[in-house]
């Protein structure tokens, strides 16, 4: 991770109480101490409205571009990336107290951009089918919703056409889309803030890359009080009316039609619907049916015993303190089901927030850079070891291994476009014997998950996969070839806790 050393106010994150003192700081954290002193600056700025000044003052929000909103102008505009929902929306309950405190109107953007990295006809399929929920749940609140695809999405024609008094958006830790906040926030004449919407507790509090699941665990919880608290879900009380002649496109037609030279090669999964209402049917469908038995149930991958709110919680149809929340009301009615709720706790906080912190604060989450030192050592000494199988990735792709329930994972993968967490770390730990090398197995494994599943190019999806390459959060093991100290993990021993021969055969039958 490239270093610098500069003397900066400790703690910015919180931006609350400066401390100066002498700190190495990466890149991220550079980049959180300057928008931490934008904020500082927003505080002592005469031209910003004081109702503005008390709004800014939260810690899911950073300051990407102060100043006093545009006088002349008309709305204001949630511009709409992550968190795909117009309900239980940090972001948007933003733009709505700021337009109410103003008195001005609010809409919600959504740039239908065709070339978003790794994405393809499945992913967006998905996507597309989320859209009209977010209109109408928006309409209901007084908040108009704007989807212009390409060739004619352009942020800022946008933000011109409606005349932005300023602009709130979400945030997204990956690379590319944070490089668009970044870009945007150089560009912009009007103010821009992001509300950190996806995550319960705002990933900046975390301050650094965390180094496991047992360090951050009591960090998050420390935080929790503050951040697990009901949604506001105000409404706008100035109503938004689209200018006249403003352009917009339908959201429930399809959004890719015409797009050439666009990725069609992987077909949507019918038996996957995106949308919030969706994600909230099957939040209730798993709290009333599986909930109980979460945490025996999901090391079995037979049994469909997880929440599979994954793709859902990855295009934002739904946010973690929505689900976080909903399980709490849950054991308040039944005490019983308090342990699966903390184990359940377990995966949709502290392991998905780490994922977000992890991609946020570590520039090489996608190559092996990231690796510890341990592991680094090990896999230096192991990579060159003799594999018994070499698969090609087209061999890996097409299930053409000789390893019965590994091929079953992949074709749940390739055809269902999802696959159950246990199934994932086993086909990944296949995968590091089955490639040269660490680099080319995290390469193949990107590419794959990525194309495939419909939860893929999410920080769960880096995290995960850094997990069983690179041993990534978790602690050397006993030495063995190949793997060296990280952990091994094997089909045979696999067939031994679970009833594979169910899983082989429901990964055959599922809808596709
Ligand atoms: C090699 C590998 C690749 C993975 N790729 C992805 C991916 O591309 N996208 C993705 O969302 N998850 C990925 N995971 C993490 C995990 O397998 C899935 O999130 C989980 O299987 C989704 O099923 P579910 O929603 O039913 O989970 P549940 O068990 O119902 O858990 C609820 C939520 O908690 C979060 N969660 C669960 N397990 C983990 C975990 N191990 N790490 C981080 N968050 C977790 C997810 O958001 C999940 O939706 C990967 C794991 C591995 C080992």
């Amino acid at each position: 991770m490239a270093k610098t050393t500069v003397k900066k106010a400790a703690r910015t994150a919180s931006a609350k109480k400066p401390a100066v003192k002498d700190v190495e700081l990466t890149a991220a954290q550079q980049r959180d101490a300057g928008y931490a002193r934008i904020a500082e600056e927003l505080q002592a700025d005469a031209a910003v409205p004081a109702a503005l000044k008390t709004l800014a003052d939260d810690r899911r929000v950073t300051v990407r571009r102060g100043g006093a909103p545009a006088s002349e102008g008309k709305c204001i505009v949630y511009w709409m990336q992550r968190a795909e929902r117009g309900l239980d929306n940090h972001a948007l309950d933003k733009a709505v107290a700021i337009g109410n405190a103003l008195g001005l109107p609010v809409v919600a953007y959504f740039a239908g951009i065709k070339n978003f990295p790794h994405a393809n006809l499945r992913h967006y399929r998905f996507l597309n089918e989320g859209l009209p929920d977010i209109e109408e749940d928006c309409a209901e609140r007084g908040i108009g919703f704007v989807m212009r695809r390409a060739p004619h999405e352009d942020h800022e024609r946008f933000f011109a056409d409606v005349k932005a008094a300023m602009v709130v958006g979400d945030e997204n830790p990956m690379r590319v889309p944070e490089s668009w906040r970044v870009r945007l926030a150089e560009q912009l004449k009007v103010p821009f803030w992001t509300v950190d919407a996806d995550v319960i507790v705002p990933s900046k509090l975390l301050l650094k890359a965390q180094y496991s699941g047992a360090i951050v665990r009591p960090r998050i919880a420390r935080l929790m009080p503050e951040f697990l608290q009901p949604f506001e879900n105000a409404a706008a009380e100035k109503r938004w009316r689209m200018p006249k002649g403003l352009m917009k496109d339908d959201v429930r037609a399809d959004m890719t039609q015409g797009w050439k030279e666009f990725d069609r090669s992987v077909s949507p999964v019918e038996a996957w619907k995106g949308g919030r209402k969706e994600a909230s049917r099957r939040l209730q469908e798993f709290i009333t049916k599986k909930l109980g038995k979460y945490a025996d149930d999901r090391n079995h991958p037979e049994r469909e015993a997880t929440s599979r709110l994954s793709p859902y919680l990855h295009f934002g149809h739904i946010g973690p303190l929505t689900v976080a929340l909903a399980l709490n009301e849950a054991v308040e009615k039944d005490r019983s089901l308090a342990g699966a709720r903390d184990s359940y706790f377990n995966e949709v906080i502290t392991w998905r927030e780490l994922s977000v912190n992890f991609v946020r604060y570590q520039p090489d989450y996608d190559n092996t850079g990231c690796a510890d030192k341990w592991a680094r050592e090990t896999i230096a000494k192991h990579d060159g070891d003799k594999r018994e199988v070499l698969y090609t990735l087209e061999q890996l792709e097409t299930s053409q291994t000789y390893d019965d329930l590994w091929n079953a994972a992949q074709t749940q993968m390739v055809h269902h476009g999802w696959m159950p967490n246990y199934m994932r770390m086993l086909w990944g730990k296949k995968i590091v014997e089955w490639t040269p090398n660490a680099e080319t197995a995290i390469k193949w494994m990107i590419h794959l998950n990525d194309k495939y599943f419909l939860d893929g190019r999410d920080p769960n999806g880096y995290s995960g996969i850094a997990w069983t390459v690179l041993g990534k959060f978790d602690r050397p093991w006993q030495e063995r070839k190949i793997f060296g100290k990280r952990r091994y993990m094997s089909s045979d021993s696999a067939k031994r806790k679970f009833d594979a021969t169910s899983y082989i055969q429901m990964a055959q039958d599922l809808p596709r």
